[in-house]
């Protein structure tokens, strides 16, 4: 094979799945993660339609990712006396499948941490391509020369910026800040119901929403100013109270609990626009790093996906990144499209009060079931490639 080694930045989706196949197909893959150890928690993240359950099965991750699902959450939104205004199903948020993103990553690494060498608590400084290789620095360890290199560190990546340039270049702000607060404190457990409701409040250019899958509290507010997640955590949670301050239903009662609610995050949401390259020499892109879109669905889907067609597309050129990558650039520029099309803050927090009951009409209205059927068609835009294994077994077959 051509390129044996690979590092890869990141060890929360795109990565390990991306290293789960890597390995399986003879590649040496060393993995740097920023974080000191494997996060646990985060949002819930989902699966839909066969395409995404295709990879998973032949992951052989399916079963475990049903088994510790997060079940159903529908968002009701409700008027300040807490009358029901719509309900946004949890098929549309949820897709078939929801897992909090911290289960899902240790269900990855469990898989791939016998065969990959996992390097928690580092980071890329700098990468310089030279014929062979890729001589990557380290924030810690010594510097090392890989023959491929591959940013799975998401939506703010590294790996990107160091190779394709600044960030402002890829990624567009979509005019909206998300804001997640509290753990989502639940897991698979057989006594729960297996539907359950988040409650959303609205005003114009704003939503507030207690007890969903996200975190206990999440917040959404329109702005076109690039900056606002900037300070500290405590100057942002004031941020929060004063743009909510003055909502009604449970939003004054979420403010009073927000200073001592933990894994406190706010964030623009934002979509990355590669110009259709994903690759560039020797280093690639794949996850929220190459397509991602915060909160617009179907990013984890399209990490797993882009991870398996990544690997194949290089175990089937033998390890030739140039006609690998090039395959793979083909394939997702058409794939991740999907990512291109939504702005999750828009939806769920219009920016007028005709607007807000625009959207709640339409959550009740046939057309809404299009718009669903759409999604779905859309996630499953793409012929999967039945990659072998080195070993001439198909990857599912062990
Ligand atoms: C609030 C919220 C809700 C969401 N809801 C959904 C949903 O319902 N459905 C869905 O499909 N998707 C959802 N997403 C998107 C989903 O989380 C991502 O698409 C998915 O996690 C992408 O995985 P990834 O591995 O590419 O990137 P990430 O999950 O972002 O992981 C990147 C990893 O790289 C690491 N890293 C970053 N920088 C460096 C560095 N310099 N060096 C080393 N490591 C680094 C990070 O610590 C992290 O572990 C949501 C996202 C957010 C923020």
């Amino acid at each position: 094979m051509r390129n044996k080694t690979v590092l890869i930045s990141g060890a929360s989706i795109a990565g390990p799945a991306l290293a789960y196949w890597l390995d399986r197909y003879g590649f040496r893959v060393t993995v740097v993660e920023k974080a000191p150890g494997l996060r646990p928690g985060g949002q819930a993240v989902d699966f839909k339609g066969r395409t995404h359950r295709t990879v998973l099965e032949r992951m052989g991750v399916w079963e475990e990712i049903r088994q510790r699902r997060t079940g159903t959450f529908d968002t009701v939104y409700l008027d300040e006396a807490g009358r029901e205004l719509a309900v946004m199903t949890g098929e549309f948020t949820g897709g078939d499948v929801e897992i909090l993103r911290g289960d899902l990553a240790a269900i990855l690494h469990e898989r791939t941490s016998g065969g990959c060498e996992y390097r928690f608590g580092d980071s890329i400084t700098a990468l310089a391509e030279t014929a062979d290789g890729v001589r990557a620095e380290f924030e810690h360890g010594a510097a090392q020369t890989f023959d491929l290199v591959i940013g799975a560190d998401g939506i703010h990546s590294r790996v990107r910026r160091l190779t394709f340039g600044p960030e402002r270049e890829f990624v567009r702000h979509l005019g909206y800040y998300y804001c997640v607060a509290g753990a989502p404190g639940f897991g698979h457990d057989a006594r729960r119901p297996e539907r359950l409701t988040a409650r959303a409040w609205n005003a114009p250019g704003r939503m507030a929403a207690r007890g969903g899958s996200k975190g206990s509290h999440l917040y959404l507010f329109a702005s076109a100013e690039p900056d606002r997640a900037r300070g500290d955590a405590a100057a942002q949670r004031r941020l929060i109270t004063e743009l909510f301050a003055g909502m009604g239903g449970e939003v004054p009662s979420m403010l009073d609990e927000l200073d001592h609610l933990d894994d406190f995050y706010l964030d623009a949401i934002a979509q990355v626009r590669m110009k259709g390259r994903y690759t560039s020499g020797r280093v690639a892109l794949v996850g929220d790093a190459a397509y991602g879109n915060t909160l617009g669905g179907f990013g984890t889907g399209l990490a797993v996906v882009g991870a398996y067609v990544l690997a194949g597309e290089l175990a089937v050129a033998d390890g030739d990144h140039e006609a690998g990558y090039a395959r793979y650039d083909e394939i997702m520029r058409r794939y991740a499209k999907i990512a291109g099309n939504s702005n999750a803050g828009r939806f769920m927090a219009p920016k007028t009060a005709w607007g807000i009951r625009g959207r709640n009409w339409l959550l009740g209205s046939r057309a809404f079931g299009l718009m669903m059927k759409y999604g779905d068609k859309a996630a499953n835009d793409i012929d999967l490639a039945d990659y072998p294994t080195l070993a001439g077994a198909r990857p599912d077959q062990g």
